[in-house]
């Protein structure tokens, strides 16, 4: 059997279009265009090019991008102080602070410094409370983007056993709120699980965010289980020529792809989402603070 691939950037193109169709009513009907300032930090390459397509497809959705590249000997002080000024602008909906920060940088101050209403990333110690206790709140990306592409693929989720392997705070902690929303009966898994393999046999719903190449084997799969492969990694490539590489996912594709019912592939599958759902975060982000009706 070979499963059948979810096709995330196909997905990630139709929510892109309905935020770019909803960006264009609001804007005529009510002189409003969602903005999004991002903040960048340093000069990790990996982080400047995520910044860059977010900022690409901010404007293709119609929206206002606002880019604040900062030396990475930004003092904390400067780096709360443009905060302070994104929160009280109100062209500005959503903030974002790219991710991993330089280490003189207090990572948790600054995500909280962040107005939660403009908080599009959902790390906010706000609206992680609002979503563990089932409260309308700003969803972080990548799960949201996750479980949108299961719902697509299962309808249904309640009462799915659903395994979710690594428990980050951006990724594994709140995939695992989310499917817990859809009722499914969730397990986290870490690096302290014993019996990893025999734990995700049993799953309906495997989502690997481990951040480890081709660590989840084939044979661990349930038969007909959907697969959210949610790792990034890059690995060498020397068939491509010397010195070059490749993403992989934290799943083995080839071999998982032969026993599951659905998998979604890297790249392809969860990247793509996850920026689409920063412009829904922010789309979303605008329209409450003007009081207008949300997207659905
Ligand atoms: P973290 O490093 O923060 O977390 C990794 C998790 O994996 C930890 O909870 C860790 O457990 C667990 N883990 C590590 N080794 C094992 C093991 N041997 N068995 C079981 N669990 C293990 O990573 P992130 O959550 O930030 O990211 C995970 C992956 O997802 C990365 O590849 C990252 O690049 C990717 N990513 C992709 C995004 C996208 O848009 N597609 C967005 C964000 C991340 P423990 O807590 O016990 O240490």
């Amino acid at each position: 059997m070979t499963a059948t691939l979810i096709d995330g950037k196909a997905f990630a193109a139709l929510i892109r279009e309905k935020v770019a169709t909803h960006v264009a009513r609001i804007k005529e009907a009510q002189g409003v265009t969602p903005g999004l300032a991002v903040v960048l930090v340093g000069d990790d390459p990996a982080s400047e090019v995520y910044v860059r397509s977010k900022g690409k497809q901010t404007v293709e959705a119609g929206m206002n991008s606002f880019e604040h590249k900062l030396p990475v000997d930004t003092t904390q002080e400067a780096l709360l102080e443009l905060i302070e000024t994104l929160n009280a602008d109100p062209s500005v909906h959503g903030i974002l602070v790219q991710l991993p920060l330089p280490s003189h940088l207090d990572e948790s101050l600054v995500i909280n410094a962040i107005d939660p209403a403009k908080d599009v990333d959902g790390f906010h110690i706000s609206n992680v409370g609002l979503l563990a206790t089932g409260q309308k709140s700003m969803v972080p990306c990548t799960p949201l983007g996750c479980v949108m592409m299961l719902r697509d693929q299962l309808g249904d989720l309640s009462g799915k056993d659903a395994v979710v392997i690594g428990r980050s705070n951006i990724v594994g902690k709140p995939m695992a709120q989310l499917l817990l929303r859809e009722s499914c009966t969730v397990t986290i898994a870490h690096s302290r699980t014993k019996d990893l393999p025999e734990v995700v046999k049993r799953a309906d719903i495997v989502v690997a965010a481990v951040g480890r190449a081709n660590f989840v084997q084939g044979d661990w799969i349930k038969p007909g289980a959907t697969v959210i492969d949610v790792g990034i990694n890059r690995i060498p490539a020397p068939e491509r020529g010397e010195g070059k590489s490749r993403l992989v996912g934290d799943v083995d594709f080839a071999a998982a792809k032969e026993v599951a019912g659905a998998i979604t592939p890297v790249p392809g599958g969860v990247g793509p989402m996850t920026i689409a759902c920063l412009l829904a975060n922010t789309l979303t982000a605008c329209c409450r603070a003007h009081g207008l009706a949300e997207p659905d």
